[in-house]
Formats: C-alpha cells, sequence, structure tokens
C-alpha cells in the first residue's frame, strides 16, 4: 500500500537505487540525449511562495510521446524564518532522493546534469502528471525539514522555456561556488561529512572541505556547514578536523574517525588530495573520473556527459563501474569539476602537472584554473584518441610528464637482462572492457580486463571442430 493513499504508485526508501532500463522507460526527462535541464532549490520571502502551488510549464507527462526524452527543468522555491539562500544547495540536492522514493521513477546526478525516467508500469498504476511528483516533494521535504514552511514546486518541459531558464541556473550554481572558492582547509576546525548516497554505496562517505568539493559538486563546505547546523543528525553533519597527520595528501585525524565510525568500520582512513594509497571513496555521483594511465603515467579525466570512448578505449560508464560502490580504488577517483578547480586538485600526485587527457568541453569550463604553461599541454580528444597519440602528443608538447619518463626510466630497461627485455617487449597484452570466457559450463566476464600472456593463440571455432572431427 502507498505510504501516500492519493498518489497511484508506492513511495518509500525501498525504491531508492531502482534503475529503469531504456525500453521499460515511459519518457525519459533530461539525460545524456538532452542539452538543457536542471534542477534548482532557491530561498525566496515569504509573500512570494504560495504553499502547495505545483505548476507545469509544457507538455504534462500524459501528454509526452513514449520513449522520447523532453528538455527538464525542476524549480523548489521555498520560504521559512530560518531558511537562509545558503540551505539552496542543500535542499536542492534533497529533490533526487525523494525522487527516488517514488516508485518506478529514477534520478540521477545533480544541477544541469540531471537524468530522470518514468517508468511504463508506474504510468500505467496512473503517474501520468507532474502534479503527482510535485506533491509527493512537498510532503517529503515538508515533513523532513520542518524548517521549511512554504514551497511550491515548477516543473518545466516547454523547451524554450527550460532554455531560458538553465541560463540563470548556471549563473546561480557559478555563484554558489565563487563564494566557497579562496577559503583555505587550513584555514578552518570543521570540515563536513554527507552521507546522502549510501543508499547507493555503503560505505561511503563525502569528507566536503573548502578546497574539496563534494563528489556531486551540490554542496559546497558553506552549504555543509548550512545543512549540519539545521540538521544536525542529518546525512549532513560536522567532521571536527583533528590533527593534520599530512598536509600533502590530506590526511586528518578527525577525517579518519569520523569516516570509520560512519563507513562501519569499513573505511579507516583517507587522504583527501590523493587517487592512490587511501583515496576519498568514490559513490557514483561524482561528476568525473580521473583515471590512471599506467603507459604514461598520467591521469585522464572524462566527465558523466562525454559520450564517445576515452584516449584508453574506455568510456565514462566503464571507467565509472571501475570507480564507484563507496570503494578506494587506486587510480580510479570520483571527483567534481569544482574540484578540478581546487589548488588541491590531486596535490599529491603532481596536480595538473599529472593530468594528461581530458574532453574539451572540461577543459573549457576550468581552463582559468590549469596553471597556463600546462593548458597546451593537455591532450583532448581532438589531439588524441589513443595511447600511442598521447604519447607523441605529449612528447611534442613537451608535458612535465615526458621528464618524468626520462628521470625514472621503466624498471624493466635498467635491471631485466637483455634476452628477458626482448621476451617482454613482445608479450602481448589483451586489453578489454568485458571479455566473456566460458569453461565448464559457466561463462566468466572479466570487466576491465588486462591480460599479459607469453603467447596468444587465436583459433576459429570451425577449424577446432574440424580438428575433433
Ligand atoms: S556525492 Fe557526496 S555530497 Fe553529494 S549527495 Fe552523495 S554523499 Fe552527499
Amino acid at each position: 500500500m502507498s505510504m501516500f493513499k492519493d498518489i497511484p504508485v508506492d513511495v518509500g526508501v525501498i525504491y531508492e537505487g531502482e534503475r529503469i532500463r531504456r525500453n521499460d522507460m515511459q519518457v525519459e526527462l533530461g539525460g545524456p540525449d538532452v542539452k538543457e535541464k536542471f534542477e534548482l532549490a532557491r530561498v525566496k520571502e515569504p509573500e512570494e511562495v504560495e504553499d502547495g502551488k505545483i505548476t507545469i510549464l509544457g507538455p504534462d507527462l500524459k501528454d509526452m510521446d513514449i520513449g522520447k526524452s523532453y528538455p527538464f527543468g525542476i524549480l523548489v522555491e521555498v520560504a521559512g524564518a530560518k531558511l537562509e539562500p545558503e540551505l539552496e544547495g542543500v535542499i536542492e540536492r534533497r529533490i533526487h532522493a525523494y525522487c527516488n522514493y517514488i516508485e518506478g521513477f529514477m534520478h540521477l546526478n545533480q544541477r544541469y546534469d540531471i537524468w530522470l525516467r518514468l517508468g511504463k508500469k508506474s504510468f500505467q498504476k496512473g503517474l501520468n502528471s507532474f502534479q503527482y511528483i510535485g506533491t509527493v516533494l512537498q510532503r517529503l521535504f515538508k515533513s523532513e525539514l520542518p524548517i521549511i514552511e512554504k514551497m511550491q514546486v515548477t516543473f518545466i518541459t516547454d523547451p524554450k522555456k527550460v532554455k531560458e531558464q538553465y541560463g540563470e541556473a548556471l549563473q546561480i550554481y557559478e555563484a554558489r561556488d565563487v563564494k566557497a572558492r579562496g577559503l583555505k582547509d587550513e584555514e578552518v576546525d570543521k570540515f563536513y561529512g554527507c552521507v546522502l548516497c549510501q543508499s547507493f554505496a555503503p560505505t561511503h562517505v563525502c569528507v566536503i572541505t573548502p578546497q574539496r568539493y563534494s563528489n556531486c559538486g551540490a554542496i559546497s563546505w558553506f552549504d555543509g556547514r548550512a545543512a549540519a547546523g539545521i540538521d544536525p543528525k542529518g546525512p549532513v553533519f560536522t567532521i571536527e578536523r583533528g590533527e593534520q597527520l599530512d598536509s600533502v595528501k590530506g590526511e586528518y585525524s578527525g577525517v579518519n574517525e569520523v569516516v570509520k565510525k560512519k563507513s562501519l568500520g569499513e573505511i579507516t582512513k583517507v587522504c583527501l588530495y590523493t587517487a592512490f594509497g587511501s583515496p576519498h571513496t568514490s559513490c557514483g555521483c561524482f561528476e568525473g573520473v580521473a583515471f590512471y594511465i599506467p603507459e604514461v603515467d598520467g591521469f585522464g579525466i572524462v566527465h558523466r556527459g562525454y559520450k564517445d570512448v576515452t584516449v584508453n578505449g574506455l568510456p565514462f560508464s566503464t571507467l565509472a563501474d571501475s570507480t564507484a560502490g563507496g570503494r578506494q580504488v587506486d587510480g580510479f577517483h570520483g571527483v567534481s569539476i569544482e574540484y578540478m578547480r581546487s589548488p588541491k586538485f590531486l596535490q599529491a600526485d603532481g596536480g595538473w602537472n599529472r593530468v594528461v587527457w581530458l574532453p574539451k568541453e572540461v577543459k573549457e569550463r576550468v581552463k582559468n584554473f590549469i596553471p597556463a604553461e600546462l593548458v597546451n599541454k593537455i591532450a583532448t580528444e581532438e589531439n588524441a584518441k589513443t595511447i600511442d597519440e598521447l604519447k607523441v602528443f605529449l612528447k611534442d608538447q613537451d608535458h612535465p610528464i615526458v621528464a618524468k619518463w626520462k628521470a625514472e626510466p621503466e624498471p624493466v630497461e635498467e635491471t631485466t637482462p637483455k634476452e628477458v627485455r626482448d621476451e617482454a617487449q613482445t608479450i602481448p597484452v589483451i586489453t578489454a572492457s568485458t571479455l566473456p570466457m566460458t569453461a565448464g559450463g559457466f561463462k566468466i566476464i572479466l570487466k576491465d580486463a588486462k591480460i599479459y600472456a607469453k603467447r596468444v593463440i587465436i583459433r576459429s571455432m570451425k577449424d577446432e571442430k574440424t580438428e575433433k572431427r
């Protein structure tokens, strides 16, 4: 039975994490096929908000074509005596959680990256209007955050209106991010933590500092402070920073203690500014992935919206699978775009000096924060589509990583006898995003496998059958 009798589908935490495949979807709102999409929360004066009002600008769910993707905006406007504009980021992030409580309604990502799907089954049960979604949002927001006294929700599907408001939303996000820049981690004694994503990644804890924005890019240190202030027992909480144990890697005693507690003992040490050793965990909401490319000893970065394969032949989705789940995976690191603008960005690994490839779109967005002498030395998809092309580009541009190749020659060249070296150089390498094998009646799939073999024998099945006969 539904949590709300007047809503045609069930609503509850159990639906968080539910995925809706393309074949099962009634409609898609936002997502990778649509350029303009956003969600925005605004704190308003009481007289500007009509409590309970739900507005739909453009076609409603029942008027949309089955299987199509639509531009989409959600605007949540709230008022309350104790509400401050600093809470906007945190209120906005809850849209994700509350939409996911609705049976057959999926919400991914945040801000300008939102991706929602309504499942056919829920549509057939009667979930055919944004009125229902708005009602659920109103009730959940007001029951979980009682400082919201008045709330109105607007759903925008008219492409012209989405486009207009999208531009404004981008400016508002930027203004929030600018505010959080400038403050240093060493200057504060409190950080903030967030476990909103534990429903998807049970051991994940975001540690939000002035110089390490949350993985989703939606919660700054200021947002964290505001959220922990109004709801200290909620998913966003204070972390007493404690002693600085390593200033380069970003290890703090208070962070270790809290993360250990909040991950139920699973994660005992976190270094905030590195992708190796004990890196910050990655949930699944990260805006991008920094992935280590051993062939050049550098990092590639790819953002969620990048549709092509990256320079190592893998798409964002495969790299994200290797990164997500609340784990600490060496060389696979979930990041937000705003963290790339931080002076602490992968500080212990060499920062921008170690970055060798990223999509042009991301480069444009963070260009002013990359040291000027490096901007043209970091490849994009226009400069390199394969590792071999990347090596040539980095050498031509004299990227700092090239000096490292010379300074630290590969051990195989220095210490291995020539005959072994020759053999090593001819060892074939198979790289595959998924590699199915069959053995003893079972199908084994190796994901992101790299297999080194002395010899590879490829024999056609036809030949085998002929041989057996
Ligand atoms: S990515 Fe981090 S900050 Fe963002 S909602 Fe998830 S746990 Fe919270």
